[in-house]
């Protein structure tokens, strides 16, 4: 939590903690499932917190799907969740929106998920699928034109992402300085499959910030903005909630962030010998401490 140091939980420390907190927030790949398949002990452990009462929310960074979609998910993988318990980055993304009570137009680079919970707001956008075969043809003179009133655009995770979605968001932000730039999570890596990491969301806002030189406003995990939301929606108080996650750098800094009772799992991205890492040993991979380390180099704005 966020006053002792992080250690492996021992069966007093799970019962304490579970006796300390009214809300698990679960991450969802790596914890809940993996790709498509339950974890193991998954549906027992949710059973029995909600049979002692707890609140349960479940919390993604995958913006693909709507948290509709994600309904029928857990519903298909046998997980009895309801619809009000899921937070999905792209859900972020259409409240972020409601919440500055946005009125213009959003370009998406992204997949349905994003669409629909626009469309629920009442949010008008262009762009995700519909762009999804264009091409820039790069004749001579070629000039592409853009929507004036576009006044954001969404990065999210975009299996179809092209040089013609880059280069609309950058045009869209380049000639309007008061068009937003946002990102439903900034993850490197996905899991795409089991098979190895695939690059995640932080390489398509990645190519965006690039092209324009601006930094992103993120709604999903670690930023703060889906905790507001849950600790409101629900009535609760942050030191009545533990956020459970299987990443450092997204699930326990959000909790972190928070001021949440945090608990990382082993059974997704974040292996232990990361959080060795973590814990402070101060040692790299080489076995090296950093100040008995020397760079050498060519390059001011890479190496150096
Ligand atoms: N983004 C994408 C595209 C993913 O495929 C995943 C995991 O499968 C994530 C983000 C991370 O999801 P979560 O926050 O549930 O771990
Ligand atoms: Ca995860």
């Amino acid at each position: 939590n966020g006053t002792t140091q992080p250690r492996r939980a021992d069966t007093d420390d799970k019962r304490k903690l579970i006796d300390s907190v009214d809300c698990f927030i679960f991450d969802c790949d790596g914890v809940i499932w993996r790709g498509d398949s339950v974890i193991d002990g998954v549906p027992e452990t949710l059973d029995m917190l909600r049979a002692m009462g707890k609140r349960l929310v479940f919390v993604t960074n995958n913006s693909t799907k709507s948290r509709a979609g994600y309904l029928g998910k857990f519903t298909g993988l046998g997980l009895n969740v309801n619809a009000e318990e899921i937070y999905s980055s792209s859900y972020a993304a259409a409240a972020y929106l409601e919440s500055i009570d946005f009125k213009k137009k959003v370009y998406v680079i992204g997949e349905s998920g994003i669409l629909e919970e626009l469309d629920l707001k009442g949010i008008q956008h262009l762009g995700g699928p519909e762009d999804a075969e264009k091409v820039v043809a790069l004749k001579k003179g070629e000039y592409m034109e853009h929507d004036e009133d576009v006044g954001a655009v969404v990065v999210g995770f975009d299996r179809h992402i092209n040089y013609y979605k880059i280069q609309y968001a950058t045009l869209c932000i380049r000639e309007n300085p008061g068009c937003l730039f946002i990102a439903t999570n900034m993850d490197a890596v996905t899991h795409l499959t089991d098979a190895q990491e695939w690059a995640g969301n932080g390489s398509m806002v990645g190519a965006i910030a690039g092209s324009t030189k601006r930094e992103p406003i993120t709604v999903g995990k670690p930023a703060e903005f889906m905790l507001d939301n849950i600790a409101k929606t629900f009535g609760l108080k942050r030191q009545q909630i533990c956020m459970v996650g299987d990443r450092l750098d997204t699930d326990i800094l959000f909790g972190k962030n928070g001021g949440l009772t945090t608990c990382l799992v082993l059974s997704g991205t974040s292996a232990a010998e990361c959080l060795q890492y973590t814990l402070g040993t101060g040692q790299e991979a080489s076995g090296c401490k950093r100040q008995q380390i020397c760079m050498v180099a060519d390059r001011l704005d890479t190496d150096i």
